[in-house]
């Protein structure tokens, strides 16, 4: 589909990180994925409920993995999807700040998440630093890392940094404060850290339950990670965002905006309902901003005094019938007065000509004048058939 917005940034350019069979990052497209909220110990819960996100559409699923046992779980949830579902979804273990979970993962995730302000911190609980505190602070968590940085390098194993507005260091919130900046610190501190020992299988992450944090965040992130020659891929969601309407909207924002910016390689948007429902809306903010078009793009007016039909139960019918034809752009408009000139862009158009009859419209050109209400669906689906826009639904 084709854009001429200024509002919609090239895409940032990333490194391509390789997760099991699925590759974020590049010119790949950006990646949808969700968290199991199961126990992932209650292994048959877990397979049951990565299988509906599976069936939802997500690409990569992430585990709770908060011990070496949760983390063996995982190992077990693997060989139960591939052997009895034919499932190879990469799993992702989500270590948070458990050091032995992070190690024991590498044996068993295809890729492990942690989070930089609880990871390998000695000093939690103290307030204030010296510049030599600082520095020592980071020089044990460097000592602690290397080792665990050795292993994935020898097993090359992909690793998420992933900070969290809730959960910043007391070094970074004593230099920083809960800040934009303090966020972006605590990233690039780890950050250094890898880079200097030679490991940039890296995504990186900044999450709040703030969308414009998490925006002004991701911001500075990109602009960053560029001043520094670090391509690595962006994961991009707002943490608690709650549920309904709520979540959505805030997920919309905070993630939305950041994509249409450029910026953002894999997404997930977390809310308090079970997590296939998270990838529809996944898919719809891609669509929206126009970064992954999985499905037809339907305009339709919101009806007024003019409308000439039920504009709801039309549009709802034709989407049953058209969803599937990715790509697409299709309008509904109540009247011909207005309806033509506000779906402009739309390749073909659905509009109440006359009480009872309706005009078809391809490429902003009237095409069928006056066609009976009751045949204008199927004469949609002919109009689209003559032009080599037709695919048959493709039933999985
Ligand atoms: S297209 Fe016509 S019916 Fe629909 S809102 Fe506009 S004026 Fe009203």
């Amino acid at each position: 589909m084709k854009n001429n917005f200024s509002a919609l940034k090239s895409r940032r350019k990333t490194r391509v990180v390789k997760v099991g069979n699925i590759n974020i990052g590049g010119d790949n497209p950006v990646r949808v994925q969700t968290m199991t909220n199961t126990d992932t110990l209650d292994i048959e819960a877990t397979v049951e409920q990565i299988l509906k996100c599976v069936k939802a559409g997500s690409e990569l699923i992430r585990l709770t993995t908060q011990t070496p046992a949760h983390v063996k779980a995982l190992g077990e949830i693997r060989k139960i999807l591939q052997e009895k579902h034919n499932c190879d979804i990469p799993l992702i273990a989500d270590t948070h700040f458990n050091l032995d979970s992070a190690y024991e993962a590498i044996n068993w995730a295809d890729k492990i998440r942690i989070n930089p302000g609880l990871f390998a911190n000695k000093f939690a609980g103290k307030k204030s630093f010296t510049d030599e505190e600082y520095q020592q602070a980071l020089n044990d968590i460097e000592e602690t890392l290397i080792p665990f940085i050795e292993k994935l390098k020898e097993k090359n194993v992909p690793l998420r940094i992933g900070t969290n507005h809730g959960s910043l260091s007391p070094r970074i919130l004593e230099r920083h404060g809960n800040t934009v900046e303090g966020l972006v610190m605590s990233v690039m501190e780890y950050l250094n850290i890898f880079r200097k020992h030679d490991y940039e299988n890296l995504v990186v992450a900044i999450k709040s339950s703030d969308p414009l944090v998490m925006l002004e965040a991701n911001r500075l992130l990109a602009k960053t990670l560029d001043e520094n020659d670090m391509d690595y891929p962006i994961h991009l969601g707002v943490t608690e965002a709650g549920m309904e309407d709520d979540g959505r909207a805030k997920s919309t924002i905070g993630i939305g905006v950041p994509l249409m910016e450029g910026i953002g390689d894999t997404l997930r948007v977390s809310l308090t309902e079970e997590p296939e429902k998270e990838i529809p809306v996944c898919y719809t903010i891609l669509q929206a901003v126009q970064r992954r078009i999985t499905k037809t793009e339907f305009i339709s007016c919101p009806s007024c005094g003019r409308t000439l039909f039920n504009i709801e139960k039309v549009t709802k019918k034709i989407k049953e019938k058209l969803s599937h034809l990715k790509g697409l752009k299709i309008a509904v408009m109540g009247c011909i007065v207005n309806g033509p000139g506000e779906m402009a862009g739309a390749d073909y158009g659905y509009v109440g000509g006359a009480p009872d009859k309706v005009s078809l419209y391809y490429q902003g050109e009237l095409v069928k004048r006056n066609v009976p209400e009751n045949e204008a669906i199927d004469e949609l689906i002919a109009l689209i058939k003559e032009n080599g826009d037709w695919v048959d639904e493709v039933v999985v």
